[in-house]
């Protein structure tokens, strides 16, 4: 396998999160920024390197696994977006090396005292753009920590790495745009309750074009046996929107005590892919 130097990754940087989304899901430092400016804060590398100490000590796994790798390279090539790009930055234990050099550098005695021969890093504004750039080209999938011998969870400590992105205000937009709608609306499609509505009635009526069944959503129905919560995808095009006239066949058929709900409307969570605040927030809205 040849590695592809030129580093082609680093054009997939994410587009900024708009500074009104930024408002709405009440982010540190609410600004206009760009995927190629971050205009960050000026106290951004003190916000970052406290955020980093308290993930580390909080998340004892994080800790636990930026400590012990020890570099068999068995991870390397495990990685779908490394296998994609051939970019070396995207091998799981280079992703997270932009991440354990810092560490060791602030919050380890050999880092301290040794810096570059223990691999230890500054944290500057070129490493928080690399962590911008090859942090969110992580899906979280967690297939190498599979073939770790150490069963070192790189997904674990990317969510701990964009907790400290998102203190210093770089979030992607492709997360929180979803999320403000999921966090406002209701969804991360931003469906209002009369239009998702709407979107079940069409789909009672293909289903009554395709199959000659005519099929009645029960909708916010009290006293349910089953609250049926997709993800709001599912409401809107395809091909999730035959998962969904899938399902409303199945239950018909099997004569489920079933409701869907135009307000509790999303079964995804966005906010697994940005932090643990707002993936808690989202889950908060269903339980
Ligand atoms: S968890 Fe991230 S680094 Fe590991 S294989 Fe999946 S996408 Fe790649
Ligand atoms: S397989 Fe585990 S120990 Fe080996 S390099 Fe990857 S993360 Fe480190």
């Amino acid at each position: 396998m040849k590695l592809d130097m030129s580093f082609p990754a680093r054009k997939y940087k994410l587009y900024a999160t708009w500074k009104r989304d930024m408002e709405t899901m009440h982010l540190p430092f609410p600004r206009e920024w760009s995927h190629t400016q971050f205009n960050l804060p000026p106290n951004w590398k003190e916000v970052a390197l406290k955020k980093m100490d308290e993930v580390v000590n909080k998340f004892r796994s994080v800790k636990l696994f930026l400590d012990i790798c020890v570099k068999c390279g068995a991870c390397t090539d495990k990685c779908p977006f490394f296998l994609g790009t051939l970019d070396p930055n995207n091998m799981p234990v280079a992703r997270q090396d932009l991440f354990r050099s810092v560490y060791k550098r602030y919050f380890t005695l050999t880092g301290k005292i040794f810096r570059g021969f223990v691999g230890a890093e500054e944290l500057t504004e070129e490493t928080v753009e690399l962590w911008y750039t090859y942090f969110y080209q992580c899906s979280q999938c967690r297939r190498c920590s599979v073939f770790c011998p150490y069963g070192i969870d790189t997904a674990e400590i990317m969510i701990a790495a964009r907790e400290v992105l998102t203190a210093i205000g770089l979030s992607p937009r492709s997360l929180t745009e979803a999320i403000a709608k999921c966090e406002t609306i209701g969804n991360h499609m931003g469906i209002p309750p009369a239009a998702l509505l709407s979107a079940i009635q069409f789909a009672e009526e293909e289903i009554k074009e395709e199959t000659g069944i005519e099929v009645k959503v029960p909708i916010n129905k009290k006293g349910a046996e089953i609250l049926y919560v997709p993800p709001s995808a599912d409401f809107f095009g395809g091909p999730h929107w035959g998962t969904l006239k899938g399902v409303i066949k199945m239950f018909h058929q099997i004569g489920l005590d079933y409701t869907i709900s135009t307000y509790a409307s999303e079964g995804g969570n966005f906010g697994t892919w940005l932090g643990y605040e707002h993936m808690k927030k989202i889950n908060r809205k269903l339980v």
